[in-house]
């Protein structure tokens, strides 16, 4: 409202000052009004509505800023609702995408698997029928997906970018593995391997099995989920850079968002896959998920090829030159810089060459302040929070 944020800058004459006062009086009026309006109304007939105690309802920004050119898109393609064996009905997945700041979202409700079924009706495209006009109203992208759900091994797939579920083969005989996949890819489908060594106890069900070969040989396996919910699969990420999968994260959330995660923390979001893509649409998201241009993001933590991570550290982190030199008692001197994260990520560097600070946390949309002896030319971290392979952080080098 630009009518309230006219500056005045040079001394105000009379008639000036009377309107600055008039302007201060209807601002007033307006905050007093809204803040009535909002607090309770009382209709006139005998009804007070409290409006106040409702919960404010927004949308908000999770901020990363373009990295090379690309728009980095949150997206979520693992999502529950009661058409398998989630809680919510397909519209909450709507309005806690929403308000949560996702770009993308896919319902992938089980295939193979439906304890509901004496309550809800088995019909496998019914989640995304229920959600797809609201999702575009919301300004959502919807995909359409399904978790194929073998016994384990091998586990479960996620298609996503399907026609039509209801044909998919709903028979868990380990016979039907193959087939079942097979059956998203007539459908041009994007096929991801889900969560794999969530059954510990199960022999073969975290190893690279002949069924996962013969799925990737013949290019019906194109990533694995590398975070699942509150867990980092680190032999799956490793699986995905030696064979040049597409590094997925994901929520697999079945319960409300808010019950599960502990939103209260500002760097605490649902985990889900960071597309880089070259614009905000259902074909850009695909066109770099077959381009494995993704990190996978659970809060602090990221996971991924090393050239996307890196580049989505540059495009986050700025280190300004040094403003402030200091002359210790010892004659030594030292330089101080201030470092940035203009994202919503959140950073955690620990030093690992050359002289200056030792740790350094960059909470979201933070900074910090480094220090290092003058003549120090670079300085080079781990970024502890980082996973580029199972046993490696993204190592980043500071000029100063
Ligand atoms: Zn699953
Ligand atoms: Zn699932």
């Amino acid at each position: 409202m630009p009518f309230f944020c006219t500056f005045v800058l040079h001394v105000p004459d009379e008639g000036t000052q009377i309107i600055i006062a008039m302007r201060k009086l209807l601002l007033f009026g307006l905050i007093f009004v809204s803040t009535f309006a909002y607090s309770q109304r009382n209709d006139g007939n005998g009804m007070l509505y409290l409006d106040e105690n409702q919960r404010p309802v927004y949308r908000e920004n999770i901020i990363i800023p373009d990295v090379r050119g690309y728009k980095v898109l949150k997206c979520d393609f693992h999502t529950h609702t009661v058409f398998s064996d989630g809680h919510v009905w397909p519209n909450v997945r709507n309005q806690e995408a929403w308000e949560e700041g996702l770009d993308a979202l896919a319902i992938t409700d089980h295939i193979e698997y439906t304890p509901h079924r004496e309550d809800v009706k088995v019909a496998h495209n019914r989640g995304y029928e229920l959600l797809k006009d609201d999702a575009a109203k919301n300004n959502l992208i919807l995909v359409k997906g399904s978790e194929i759900t073998r016994n384990t091994p091998p586990g479960h797939f996620n298609a996503i970018f399907i026609d039509d579920a209801s044909g998919f083969i709903e028979e868990r005989s380990s016979e039907k593995d193959r087939a079942a996949v097979m059956k998203s890819v007539e459908q041009k489908a994007f096929i991801f391997w889900n969560h794999p060594g969530w059954q510990p106890g199960i022999e073969g069900s975290y190893e690279w099995i002949d069924l996962v070969d013969d799925l990737y040989r013949n290019k019906a396996l194109h990533g694995i989920e590398v975070i699942n919910g509150f867990a980092i699969h680190l032999k799956a990420l490793d699986w995905c850079i030696d064979k040049g999968l597409t590094v997925m994260g994901s929520s697999d959330i079945h319960n409300l968002v808010a019950h599960d995660y502990d939103r209260s923390k500002d760097y605490v979001h649902r985990s889900m896959t960071l597309v880089m893509a070259s614009e905000r649409t259902p074909e850009a998201i695909r066109e770099a998920l077959d381009a494995g241009r993704t990190v996978a993001w659970a809060s602090k933590y990221l996971a991924g090829k090393e050239e996307h991570l890196r580049a989505l550290f540059r495009a986050c982190v700025e280190l300004s030159p040094s403003h402030y030199t200091e002359v210790k008692g010892n004659g030594n001197t030292m330089n101080y810089y201030e470092i940035r994260n203009n994202s919503d990520l959140y950073f955690e560097l620990v030093l690992k060459e050359g002289n200056g600070t030792r740790r350094v946390v960059l909470y979201p949309r933070s900074a910090q302040l480094i220090s290092a002896p003058a003549g120090t030319t670079s300085l080079t971290y781990d970024v502890t929070s980082t996973y580029v392979r199972s046993d490696r952080h993204l190592s980043v080098q500071l000029p100063l």
